[in-house]
C-alpha cells in the first residue's frame, strides 16, 4: 500500500511502480493536490471548462481521472480572473479531481491557419501555402517576446508572453500547467525550426521564473506543477537537443533555481515516425519525471505512446468525432448515421461497459443523430470517452501484469485503424 509520499512537500509527485525491462513503458501514479492519476492515463479534454455534452459526474463515472482545459479559451471567456475568484478550474466546473491546462501557445499560434492544420508563424519564413488556409486572415504574430493575436470571439487584440501564460494559468489554477512554447509544422524550414526551438528554450526560462514568483506570491493556493514542452518537429538532433535543454533548464533565481516538474511532448508529429521521435526524447528526459503527449489519442497511437514512455495523453478526437456520429468499436470506427444502423437493435459495442452501451441501441442512436437531437452527442461522447479511457486503463493493467505486448497484439489484431491527432 502506497502511503501519500510527497517528498517535495508541495502536493505533486510522480512514482513509477512498474517498468518492464528493455522498454521505455512504465506504470505509476501522479499525485496532485486534487487527487492521484494512475498512469498511463488518457485525460479527456474539456476545452472551455466543459467536456461538450457530458456532465462532469458522468466523466467521473466513466473512469476519467483528470480533465484538460485550455488557457487561451478560458482567458478570453469568461476570463482567468473569474476562475481565480471561483476557487480555480476544478471547483468552477464541478470536477472533483485533478486538472491540466494547455498553455495557449498552440491555440494562439494556430489562429487563422485553419483549425485542423498544424501551424507556423513567421511571415518571412512561410514557404508553403498550405500552412495557412488560403482565404483566412492572419490572426497571430510571433516575435521573441511573445505572440500578439486577435480574439476569435470579438476581434479584440491581445498579447501572450511566457509571463502572461503563467499568470493566466495560475489564475485558472489547474494542477498541471504547461510552459508557453512555439509550435511549428512539418512544413517549416529547418532554419525556422532551429529558431523556434531556441525561442521556446528562452521562453522556458521565463516561464520558470514567473512560475516560481507566482508560486511564492500565491503560497496559500494548491501547488501547480509546471511541464516544459519539447518541440523539434521531425529532426532527430533538434528533438534530442530540446529534450536535453528542457531537462536541464532552471529558473534564474540564484538561491533556489527550480526546474520543470514534468514534460509535454508536442509539436508536429507524423504518425509513421511517432514511436521513433518519442524514443529520441524519452531516452534523454529524466525517467523520474512524468511525460505528457499533447493532442494524441487514436487507439493505435496510444499504444505507440505507452510503449515509448508516455504517461498521460489528451486529445479532443474522442468527443469531436462522437458529435459527428463516429464511434469506436473493438473492430474499428463505425458511423451511427449510416443507414445500416437503422434497425440495429444492439449496443454500439457488445464488449463495452459504458452507460450508453448498457442502455441504448445503435438504432436509437441512429434515430437521434438523424433527428439532430441533443442527446445524440451526449450518448456518443460517453461511449467514445469510455472506450479510450478504458483502453489506456487496460494498457496500464497489462503493464502491471507483465503481458502488455500480448494485450496489444490481441487488440490491434481486431482493430482497424484510422488517423488522429487533434487539439482544440
Ligand atoms: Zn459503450
Amino acid at each position: 500500500m502506497r502511503i501519500n509520499a510527497l517528498p517535495s512537500g508541495n502536493g505533486f509527485n510522480f512514482e513509477i511502480s512498474h517498468a518492464p525491462e528493455k522498454s521505455l513503458a512504465r506504470a505509476g501514479i501522479i499525485s496532485t493536490p486534487h487527487g492521484d492519476i494512475a498512469t498511463p492515463a488518457f485525460i479527456p479534454v474539456g476545452t472551455k471548462a466543459t467536456v461538450k455534452a457530458v456532465l462532469p459526474e458522468t466523466m467521473k463515472e466513466l473512469g476519467a481521472q483528470a480533465l484538460l482545459s485550455n488557457a487561451y479559451h478560458l482567458y478570453l471567456q469568461p476570463g482567468s480572473d473569474v476562475l481565480d475568484e471561483a476557487g480555480g478550474l476544478a471547483r468552477f466546473m464541478n470536477w472533483p479531481g485533478p486538472t491540466f491546462t494547455d498553455s495557449g501557445g498552440f491555440q494562439v499560434l494556430s489562429l487563422g491557419v485553419g483549425f485542423k492544420k498544424v501551424l507556423a508563424m513567421d511571415a518571412q519564413t512561410f514557404r508553403s501555402d498550405d500552412v495557412i488556409a488560403g482565404n483566412k486572415e492572419r490572426l497571430a504574430h510571433v516575435d521573441d517576446e511573445g505572440v500578439t493575436f486577435k480574439s476569435h470571439i470579438d476581434g479584440s487584440m491581445h498579447r501572450f508572453t511566457p509571463e502572461v501564460s503563467m499568470q493566466v494559468q495560475h489564475q485558472i489554477g489547474a494542477d498541471i500547467i504547461f510552459a508557453f512554447d512555439e509550435c511549428t509544422t512539418l512544413h517549416n524550414t529547418r532554419r525556422y525550426q532551429e529558431k523556434a526551438l531556441e525561442r521556446t528554450r528562452l521562453w522556458g526560462i521565463r516561464c520558470l521564473d514567473e512560475h516560481q514568483k507566482l508560486t511564492l506570491e500565491r503560497s496559500e493556493k494548491p501547488y501547480q506543477a509546471l511541464y516544459g514542452v519539447i518541440q523539434g518537429a521531425q529532426y532527430e538532433d533538434l528533438r534530442k537537443k530540446a529534450a536535453t535543454d528542457m531537462a536541464a533548464l532552471r529558473s534564474t533565481d540564484p538561491d533556489s533555481p527550480i526546474g520543470f516538474d514534468g514534460f509535454g511532448l508536442g509539436g508536429a508529429l507524423d504518425k509513421k515516425t511517432l514511436g521513433t521521435i518519442l524514443t529520441w526524447m524519452n531516452e534523454i528526459l529524466p525517467a523520474q519525471k512524468p511525460r505528457h503527449l499533447l493532442g494524441i489519442g487514436a487507439p493505435e497511437d496510444l499504444f505507440v505512446g505507452v510503449e515509448n514512455g508516455i504517461d498521460t495523453f489528451d486529445c479532443v478526437l474522442a468527443s469531436r468525432i462522437a458529435r459527428t456520429s463516429a464511434v469506436y468499436t473493438m473492430v474499428g470506427r463505425n458511423n451511427l448515421s449510416n443507414a445500416i444502423n437503422r434497425r440495429a437493435f444492439e449496443p454500439i459495442d457488445d464488449e463495452c461497459d459504458c452507460y450508453t452501451c448498457a442502455h441504448y441501441t445503435k438504432a436509437y442512436l441512429h434515430h437521434v443523430f438523424r433527428g439532430k437531437e441533443m442527446i445524440a452527442a451526449t450518448l456518443a461522447t460517453i461511449h467514445n470517452e469510455r472506450f479510450i479511457v478504458h483502453l489506456v486503463d487496460q494498457m496500464r493493467a497489462a503493464l502491471i501484469a507483465g503481458d502488455y505486448f500480448e494485450f496489444k497484439e490481441q487488440f490491434m489484431g481486431r482493430y482497424k485503424h484510422l488517423s488522429g491527432q487533434a487539439r482544440d
